[in-house]
C-alpha cells in the first residue's frame, strides 16, 4: 500500500493543481491523481479568459462581479460563495500572473479584459484565445517546483470511507494495471465535469464525470443535477468549441436570412446575452426553420483579419481544421451544445462534503457560484479560487486528523467487483450503451426540458443501467486497459444521468439552464428557489436544500 498522504488530490486541472500547491504550501505532504497527465487535463482547453473585477478595461469592483453573478444565475446561485469569488478573484489572479501567466496587454501594460455574456463589465482577463493552455502550465510549473508527487495515469475509482470519514481511494494503475490502495487524511475531488453525457459536447473524453459518481455513491449529495449548461457556439458535428471570446470582441449571430435574431430575443445584450438565452433562441430560431442545416451563423468578418488574427487566431484554424471555413471571409456554422455542470457534489465554501475529510473543487464540485446559468469566465476562476480554499482547509484538517487506514477488506471487495467484471466473457459492449444514453440525453434533455421527453429519458436510462450490468470488456490485459477505464466511466455516467432527469422533473419551474416552456414557462421563487439535492439508495432520491441569500432578492428577469 502507498504510504499515507496529508492531501491527496484526484484530479490535475487547474482546480486539482491549485488546490495541490496551497495543501502543500500550508506544510501538508501531498499527491496529485490523474487518469491524464496534467496538462492534458481538460482546463487546457479553455479558451476565452478567466474573471476578476481588476478594472483595467473600465470601472468594476468585485460588488459589481457579484451582481452580474447572482443575476446570470438566475438566483439560484449560493450569494455568500459568490461573493467570496468575487473578491478574492483579483488576489488570485494577480498571483497567477506572478507565476508567470502571460495575459494579454492594454497598451498601458495591464492585463487586458474583454467583455463577455451578461457582463457589467469588460472583466475576462485573456491570454489571446488559449487562457486555459497557459494557466495549466504555469500550474504545473508549480507542481513541478515544489516537488509535488503526480500519480499520472491512475484512474481512481472507489473512494473509501471507513468509521464514518474518507480514509483515501482505490485506483487502477493504467500503466501497469491492478488496483492500489492510496490512503489520506484527507482527500479532494477535482475530477472536472461530465459533458461525455451528451452527444454533442465541448468537453473531451476524458469528462466523464467521475468524481460526482464516486462521492455519490459514498453517500454524499449531488446539487442542481438538472443544470447541464448549452453552450451558444458549438462547431457541429464534433461539438468543439467556438469561444464567447469572439461575441466579447464583437462578432454577429445570424439566421439563415441574414437576420441579427437576438433582437427578437434579447434587445438590450444582444450577442452578449447570458447562455441560456442564446443557447434558447438559436434553438427556436433552428426549430423555426430559420437555421441553416441545423446551425445559425456566427459572422466575424467585420472584426477585420488583424483583429481575428491578433485575439481569436485559435478560433480561426479551430473553424478552418473542423469546419472548412476561414472566419476572415465566411461565417462559422454554429448550434448549442452541452458545455458545463453547474451540478456537483454539493459543498461548503471551503469545499467541505457532507463526508468527513473529503473535499471537492473546480467543475466536479457545486459550491454553488454557477448556480442555473454560469456566466462566461467564471468556472476557471471558481477552479483558482475554491481549488485553493479548499487545498488550505483540507490541509488544516489534516493535522488534526488521525492516521488513514483503508481496510484491507475495501481492496479485496473492489478487487473482486473488477475480477467479475473482467471475467465476463459474453454480453454487449459498453459502446453502444454510451452511445445511446448520449443521443438520447441530448434529445430528452437537451436545451429545452418537456415532461414527457423527461419521463421516457427516465425510462431509458433505467434499461440502460440494466444492460450495463452485463456489459463485457474485450480487454482482459493489465497495460493501457482503456475498454476496462471506460467501462468503468459508463458506470459513473448513467447514475449521473438518473440523477439529472429525477432532479430534471422535480424541478416544475424555468430557470436558468432549466427551460420548460411547455408546461413551466416561468420561474417559480415561491416554490422553486432552493437547490436540488439527489442522493442514491438503489436509484436516485430528491431532496431539497435552501439557496443563501445575502443582498440580492430575486428580480424580474430582463434582457
Ligand atoms: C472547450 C471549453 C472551453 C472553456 N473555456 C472557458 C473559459 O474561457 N473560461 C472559463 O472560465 N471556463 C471555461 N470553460 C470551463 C472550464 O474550463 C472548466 O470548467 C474548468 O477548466 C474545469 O477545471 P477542473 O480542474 O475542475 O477539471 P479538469 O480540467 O477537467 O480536470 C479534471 C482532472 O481530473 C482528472 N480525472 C478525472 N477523472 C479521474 C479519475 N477517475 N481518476 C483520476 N483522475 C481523474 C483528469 O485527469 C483531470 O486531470 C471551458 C470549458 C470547455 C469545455
Amino acid at each position: 500500500m502507498e504510504a499515507a498522504h496529508d492531501v491527496l488530490v484526484i484530479g490535475a486541472g487547474c482546480a486539482g493543481m491549485r488546490a495541490a500547491i496551497a495543501a502543500h504550501d500550508a506544510g501538508s505532504t501531498v499527491a496529485l491523481v490523474s487518469k491524464i497527465h496534467p496538462t492534458r487535463s481538460h482546463s487546457g482547453a479553455a479558451e476565452g479568459g478567466i474573471n476578476a473585477a481588476l478594472g483595467n478595461a473600465s470601472e468594476d469592483n468585485p460588488e459589481l462581479h457579484a451582481y452580474d453573478t447572482v443575476k446570470g444565475s438566475d438566483y439560484l446561485g449560493d450569494q455568500d460563495a459568490i461573493e467570496i469569488l468575487c473578491t478574492e478573484a483579483p488576489g488570485d489572479v494577480y498571483e497567477l500572473e506572478n507565476w508567470g501567466a502571460v495575459f494579454s496587454r492594454t497598451e498601458e501594460g495591464k492585463i487586458a479584459q474583454r467583455p463577455f455574456g451578461a457582463a457589467g463589465a469588460p472583466r475576462t482577463a485573456y491570454a489571446a484565445d488559449i487562457t486555459g493552455h497557459v494557466l495549466v502550465q504555469v500550474l504545473y510549473e508549480q507542481i513541478v517546483k515544489r516537488e509535488i508527487p503526480v500519480l499520472e495515469e491512475y484512474f481512481a475509482w472507489k473512494l473509501v470511507e471507513s468509521d464514518g470519514r474518507c480514509v483515501g481511494v482505490i485506483a487502477w494503475n493504467l500503466i501497469s494495471g491492478g488496483l492500489e490502495a492510496l490512503p489520506a487524511r484527507t482527500t479532494i475531488l477535482a475530477t472536472g465535469g461530465a459533458g461525455r453525457l451528451y452527444v454533442g459536447t465541448t468537453n473531451a473524453y476524458a469528462c466523464t464525470g467521475d468524481g460526482m459518481a464516486m462521492a455519490l455513491r459514498a453517500g454524499v449529495a449531488l446539487k442542481d443535477m438538472e443544470m447541464m449548461q448549452f453552450h451558444p457556439t458549438t462547431l457541429a458535428p464534433t461539438g468543439v468549441l467556438i469561444t464567447e471570446g469572439c461575441r466579447g470582441e464583437g462578432a454577429f449571430l445570424l439566421n439563415k436570412d441574414g437576420d441579427r435574431f437576438l433582437k427578437w430575443y434579447a434587445p438590450n445584450a444582444m450577442e452578449l446575452a447570458s447562455r441560456d438565452v442564446i443557447s434558447r433562441a438559436e434553438q427556436m430560431e433552428i426549430d423555426a426553420g430559420r437555421g441553416i442545416d441545423g446551425n445559425v451563423m456566427l459572422d466575424l468578418r467585420h472584426l477585420g483579419a488583424e483583429k481575428i488574427l491578433e485575439r481569436l487566431h485559435g478560433t480561426r484554424e479551430l473553424s478552418m481544421v473542423f469546419a472548412g471555413v476561414d472566419p476572415i471571409y465566411d461565417p462559422i456554422p454554429v448550434r448549442p451544445g452541452a458545455h458545463y455542470h453547474m451540478g456537483g457534489v454539493d459543498t461548503d465554501v471551503y469545499g467541505r462534503t457532507s463526508l468527513d475529510c473529503l473535499y471537492a473543487a473546480g467543475e466536479v464540485a457545486c459550491v454553488s457560484v454557477h448556480g442555473a446559468n454560469r456566466l462566461g469566465g467564471n468556472a476557471l476562476m471558481e477552479t483558482i479560487t475554491f481549488g485553493r480554499r479548499a487545498g488550505a482547509d483540507a490541509s488544516d484538517l489534516a493535522y488534526r486528523t488521525d492516521e488513514p487506514v483503508i481496510p484491507e477488506a475495501a481492496l479485496r471487495d473492489a478487487e473482486g467487483e473488477l475480477r467479475e467484471l473482467l471475467d465476463r466473457t459474453e454480453g454487449e459492449r459498453p459502446w453502444r450503451i454510451r452511445d445511446e444514453l448520449a443521443e438520447t440525453m441530448h434529445e430528452n434533455f437537451g436545451v429545452f426540458r418537456r415532461e414527457d421527453e423527461m419521463e421516457e429519458q427516465g425510462r431509458i436510462v433505467t434499461s440502460l443501467r440494466e444492460r450495463y450490468r452485463r456489459v463485457v470488456v474485450e480487454d482482459k490485459g493489465d497495460v493501457f486497459n482503456n475498454d476496462l477505464t471506460q467501462a468503468l466511466e459508463l458506470g459513473f455516467l448513467l447514475e449521473l444521468a438518473a440523477c439529472m432527469v429525477v432532479a430534471g422533473l422535480a424541478r416544475k419551474e424555468s430557470r436558468g439552464a432549466h427551460a420548460r416552456p411547455d408546461d413551466y414557462p416561468d420561474r417559480d421563487d415561491e416554490s422553486f428557489l432552493r437547490h436540488t439535492l439527489t442522493t442514491w439508495d438503489e436509484g436516485p432520491e430528491l431532496d431539497w436544500k435552501p439557496v443563501r441569500i445575502t443582498k440580492w432578492e430575486p428580480a424580474v428577469r430582463s434582457y
